[in-house]
């Protein structure tokens, strides 16, 4: 049995923004690496009143991941 399971999103190396693994770009900085290598999700709905936005350094609203493996 293995301990990793496919995930449902790939998590851009730039910005953390999670996209569907067939998208080729990255809708919100434009970055076309991506890693599957991620841990976390972060929804962020008003990155303005949201510290965990402030903490990772999100201006848009959207699902990011928490922590990118490199
Ligand atoms: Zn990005």
């Amino acid at each position: 049995m293995s301990a990793r399971s496919k995930k449902p999103f790939k998590a851009c190396t730039k910005c953390k923004l999670l996209v569907l693994p067939e998208e080729e770009r990255c809708p919100n900085c434009g970055s076309t690496t991506f890693t599957e290598e991620w841990n976390g999700i972060a929804i962020i709905l008003d990155p303005d009143r949201s510290e965990v936005a402030k903490i990772l350094g999100i201006t848009k609203p959207g699902k990011y991941a928490i922590k990118i493996e490199s």
